[in-house]
């Protein structure tokens, strides 16, 4: 796909899941949120649902964390936000910013698969043990952050990197958090470096620890 079929396919989901009726956080939302970034990104963030200042504006990760997330990244690793792709497991504002439920999850799930079929990214970042669990379940977030793994999705021909990390609202709460998820990013930069060999390490197994 071109960047322009990326772009156009994009839209086409945004565009399906602002005009979404179907669950309650939907019809009470003040502007769902799709995601937004580089259709070609090679790496993609996904995170818990929308929070208040996300449902006003209808942009991911643009509150107080999400603004920790895009400058650490930034700062760690020299890439831009924009150069990203950022969305959530749910699109639509839990209130009071309350766990999403599992019927939330669902109804979300086949645009999220179809964004990431589309992006195709070599590495999904996720943050927080919703997106984490989207991909490896029955971990906790405390023994797996920072660890990279192989993935294969059934809809994509390659194996992808999955990469746990903490929810930045996470970091907010502590300096040993905020030390972790730090550290984290530093981990993700690493991983992008040129000699790190990732296909050579490649096997068949669904999930292979990196480090
Ligand atoms: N927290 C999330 O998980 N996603 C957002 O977009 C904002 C805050």
């Amino acid at each position: 796909m071109t960047t322009d079929e990326k772009k156009i396919e994009l839209e086409k989901i945004a565009g399906e899941i602002n005009n979404f009726k179907g669950l309650d956080i939907a019809k009470n939302a003040t502007h769902a949120v799709p995601g937004e970034g580089n259709p070609d990104a090679e790496i993609m963030f996904i995170g818990e649902a929308p929070g208040q200042v996300e449902d006003s504006t209808g942009r991911p990760f643009v509150g107080q964390s999400g603004q920790l997330m895009r400058k650490t990244l930034l700062e760690t690793t020299g890439i831009e936000p924009e150069d990203v792709f950022i969305t959530n497991i749910v699109k639509f504002r839990p209130p009071d910013n309350r766990d999403p439920f599992d019927n939330e999850i669902t109804a979300c799930a086949d645009w999220l698969d179809r964004q990431i079929k589309i992006i195709s990214p070599k590495i999904i970042v996720t943050l927080g043990r919703f997106s984490m669990a989207k991909f490896i379940p029955g971990v906790t977030i405390s023994q797996i952050h920072g660890v990279a793994r192989y993935y294969q999705l059934s809809t994509l021909n390659y194996q992808l990197i999955i990469f746990p990390m903490y929810h930045p609202a996470a970091a907010l709460r502590g300096t040993t958090m905020m030390n972790a998820f730090k550290e984290d990013f530093v981990k993700l930069k690493n991983l992008l470096a040129p000699q790190v060999k990732i296909e050579d390490n490649a096997s068949n197994h669904d999930q292979l620890g990196l480090f």
